[in-house]
């Protein structure tokens, strides 16, 4: 089986930033192209998304073939952008636990995949139980790195002995995001080849035209020299 590869900025900022991002990387072999058009940030002061994202994806999909991976937070006022744009429903770690939103979702949009993150504290059976709030959809469960103790120097983790435990107790595929789980870019390649090592499904990775001036994680997001070096020295 191919890896699955999602690749994509962080949060959507700009259509010269998005559509650079995506001719890059479409034209990089990359299938699954990842964006927000909303964040969760913990300060309210920093760039929470916008929703003028919503025409760029739009206007991009009628340009490049690509899958679009994008977070969902609620599903009124978006039911119709969700059924034609969004080809798999990123839930995000903090709302793992938005047991209604999980309802609504498999209600809703059943034939849709759903790339299903944990919450970065919580358990690998709490995890495998939330997941099952999606009976009917294909859910892809998603590692990225859990509560760091020393989080000055890295905020989260990588969980990625749990790709192995993970897989003793699911047969969904296995996702792993390396970005978020590394913190730092210089990490990324690392945390891929692991996560590779380990039997992983496929990898998500940030991917910004310039990250030093990104709006949110610009620590962690890859450059597309970054990005093609990872690629040529590894498996997808
Ligand atoms: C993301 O992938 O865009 C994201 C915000 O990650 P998480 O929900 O895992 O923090
Ligand atoms: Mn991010």
């Amino acid at each position: 089986m191919d890896k699955i590869i999602i690749a994509g900025p962080c949060v959507i900022e700009s259509e010269e930033q998005f559509f650079k991002t995506i001719e890059f990387l479409t034209s990089s072999g990359i299938k699954y192209i990842r964006g927000g058009i909303k964040k969760y940030r913990s300060d309210p002061g920093t760039y929470q998304g916008t929703e003028m994202a919503i025409e760029w994806v739009k206007k991009a999909r009628k340009v490049w073939d690509f899958k679009f991976v994008s977070e969902v937070f609620s599903i009124e006022g978006y039911e119709d952008f969700i059924r034609d744009h969004i080809d798999v429903i990123q839930i995000g770690s903090r709302n793992m636990h938005n047991t209604d939103l999980l309802k609504k979702i498999s209600l809703k949009f059943p034939e849709k995949t759903i790339l299903f993150k944990r919450h970065y504290s919580a358990s690998l059976n709490e995890f495998v139980k939330h997941s099952e709030y999606l009976p009917i959809n294909e859910v892809w469960m998603c590692l990225r790195g859990i509560q760091s103790l020393h989080p000055t120097e890295q905020r989260f983790f990588p969980d990625l002995s749990d790709i192995v435990r993970l897989k003793e107790k699911t047969d969904n595929k296995i996702i792993f995001d390396a970005s978020h789980a590394a913190c730092e870019s210089r990490f990324v390649p690392y945390i891929c080849k692991a996560a590779n090592a380990l039997g992983v499904d496929g990898l998500s990775i940030e991917v910004h035209p310039n990250p030093d001036e990104a709006l949110s994680d610009p620590q962690q997001q890859l450059d597309f020299i970054q990005f093609t070096s990872l690629k040529s020295g590894f498996i997808f």
